[in-house]
């Protein structure tokens, strides 16, 4: 692991960091990223894409696959009750509207986060300058005048436990070597 390099550490895979570290990446800044989850993420909380997202989608280069996986808005069935069988209303929250040259992306979208977090991932993985660490955990940092020193726990990968802690230190100082793991670091087991 290359401890001085890059100098900014974004902590947390979920669609913030990926985004954030898209756009440091797109821009020739070297950026490490790190997911305390061992795997990628699964699930999603929400799925709906807003119509101004799209266009961000468009300046991180991913709106075409995003556009690709989409799905419109269903429509919403309210069913009577007792039963729960008899549909009384079924309507549109949105209405479709086509897109215009000054509004390309009207339309509120679904996708699963999961979905989402493939592309980015994927045209996250075509810049070199972006290094991702999966089951690397922040477990603390401190604020210095030149720099910030954190700790991050390494999970190891084969298994999904805390009995599997490999402390180090990493610093965003490049002219600072790395520091060993300390006894205390290693006290967190
Ligand atoms: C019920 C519900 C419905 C929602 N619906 C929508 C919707 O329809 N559309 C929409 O846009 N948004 C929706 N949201 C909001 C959306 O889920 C969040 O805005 C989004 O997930 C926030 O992304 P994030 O990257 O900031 O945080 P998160 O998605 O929480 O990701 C944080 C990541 O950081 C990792 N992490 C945490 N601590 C550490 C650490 N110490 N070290 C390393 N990694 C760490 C976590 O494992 C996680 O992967 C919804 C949320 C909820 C709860």
């Amino acid at each position: 692991m290359n401890y001085t390099s890059p100098e900014i550490l974004i902590v947390g895979g979920g669609p913030s960091g990926l985004i954030l570290a898209l756009s440091l990446a797109r821009n020739n800044v070297p950026v490490r990223l790190i997911e305390k989850s061992t795997t990628e993420r699964v699930g999603q909380r929400g799925s709906g894409i807003s119509p101004r997202t799209f266009e961000v989608f468009e300046s991180l280069g991913v709106v075409d696959d995003v556009l690709k996986q989409v799905i419109k808005v269903p429509n919403f069935c309210v069913f009577k009750m007792p039963g729960g069988t008899e549909i009384i209303n079924d309507f549109n929250m949105e209405e479709y509207v086509d897109p215009t040259p000054s509004i390309p992306y009207p339309n509120l979208m679904l996708l699963g986060q999961d979905l989402l977090d493939k592309i980015l991932c994927a045209e996250l993985a075509k810049h070199q300058c972006c290094q991702i660490d999966l089951g690397a955990e922040l477990q603390s940092l401190k604020q210095w005048e030149d720099r910030v020193e954190v700790v991050i726990i390494r999970h190891d990968l084969s298994q999904d436990t805390f009995d599997s802690i490999d402390p180090v230190v990493a610093h965003s100082s490049p002219e600072d070597p790395p520091v060993a793991p300390v006894v205390e670091h290693a006290s967190y087991k």
